[in-house]
């Protein structure tokens, strides 16, 4: 199986670029490769998404708030 990549964009400069899915997972951070700013990974349906620090924590807010912040929904 060779190393699937996925494609990914930037929230802050819209730039798109590849990440090696079997280097990242979800809540690594990373900085954009155009410009610079601090990212974290989220999966949403299967897919890497890409979004800046003070959405992360804006997330977790979130789900606290309904109390399902370690959950997975399975298909
Ligand atoms: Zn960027």
């Amino acid at each position: 199986m060779r190393t699937p990549n996925m494609k990914v964009k930037c929230p802050e400069c819209k730039e798109g670029f590849d990440l090696s899915v079997n280097d990242y997972e979800e809540d690594d951070l990373l900085q954009c490769p155009e410009c610079t700013v601090d990212l974290v990974i989220k999966v949403d349906n299967g897919k890497f998404k890409l979004v800046t620090e003070k959405e992360k924590y804006f997330d977790e807010e979130i789900a606290e708030e309904f109390g399902a912040a370690e959950e997975v929904e399975e298909e």
